[in-house]
């Protein structure tokens, strides 16, 4: 026993490159093997070989459904996006445009159990400079925001119980930018579809909201608004700095007053709207047989398989 012994991929029998073993329970695995495996899946380590090669054959079918997925609806326009199919009621949501390749995990509606969103308000305080190039807070203290949009999609009978989201491509850095309200809008959205699935609804009855539309006349409104709000607070920060400089002259007065630590809301988030139809089967039947039925679920170790009951 070495520590340059060659191993070999109990996955697919390759030689185990330099750096590239990915351990499981009772084995070993390439790196090749392993880009296989589903982003979300959790606890490598403690799958066995028999799992993983369970796993790997799923991931392999989910390929070539990919390849075939008819999309019915999409939902979303920044960095994620929901794509279904109401003929067998399967979703999956991906980052790319072109997503094939990517290879994302497909899911039934049945699988969802639940759905929170999230707007995660992030601040960093600035600092003012002194002439004598000290940093010292502001008086009253200045922040810079910044918000991301997460929504969290609970599963089962999926390799993780949640799927964490991050709806944006970049941080939006006003709560009255435009970007803001269509984020918002989407988790919304997307909330009002999962929250229908965990329900029992399908592909019959399954409602889409519709995506927030900004005019531009609105749009400039916004934008006109984030403006003043961002030059505002220039204002008090240079204003603060010139009396840093003259501390004998008088303090000349901001032209604005400060923003609130917690900005209020250009307008009201839209509530999701009530679902009236009914959903058509019971939300504790089992789940409708459908040709996929016999497809692998990625089920790893102490995970109920595709025959288990379900929670
Ligand atoms: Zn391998």
């Amino acid at each position: 026993m070495g520590l340059f012994d060659k191993k070999y991929c109990d996955i697919c029998g390759e030689k185990i490159g330099f750096l590239g073993n990915r351990k499981l329970a009772d084995g070993n695995m390439c790196k090749q093997c392993a880009e296989q495996m589903s982003p979300w899946l959790e606890g490598r380590k403690e799958y066995t070989v028999a799992e993983m090669q369970q796993h790997i054959a799923y991931r392999q079918a989910n390929y070539e459904e990919v390849k075939h997925f008819q999309v019915t609806d999409v939902l979303g326009y920044d960095n994620y996006r929901l794509y279904i199919n109401r003929y067998n009621n399967t979703w999956f949501i991906s980052s790319y445009k072109n997503y094939t390749d990517s290879n994302p995990d497909i899911l039934y509606f049945s699988q969802v159990t639940g759905c929170e969103m999230e707007i995660k308000e992030t601040h960093r305080e600035l600092y003012a400079h002194t002439p004598d190039n000290r940093t010292v807070p502001y008086n009253p203290r200045e922040y810079d925001y910044d918000y991301d949009f997460y929504i969290n999609i609970y599963l089962v009978d999926f390799v993780t119980n949640v799927v964490r989201i991050k709806l944006n491509t970049f941080r939006v850095e006003d709560a009255y930018d435009p970007k803001y309200k269509e984020l918002e809008n989407l988790l919304y959205n997307m909330k009002t579809v999962f929250d229908q699935m965990a329900q029992g609804y399908d592909g019959s009855n399954l409602v889409i909201p519709e995506q927030l539309v900004i005019d531009a006349v609105t749009r400039m409104d916004m934008e006109r608004q984030a403006r003043f709000y961002r030059d505002a607070q220039r204002d008090r920060m240079r204003a603060f700095e010139m009396m840093l400089a003259n501390p004998g002259a008088p303090a000349p007065r901001p032209m604005t007053p400060p923003r609130p630590v917690n900005p209020p809301r250009p307008t009201s988030p839209q509530p999701p709207r009530p679902v009236t139809p009914q959903p058509t089967r019971p939300v504790n039947s089992p789940r409708p047989v459908t040709p996929n039925q016999n497809r692998p679920t990625g089920a790893g170790p102490n995970r109920p398989g595709p025959g288990a009951p379900r929670r």
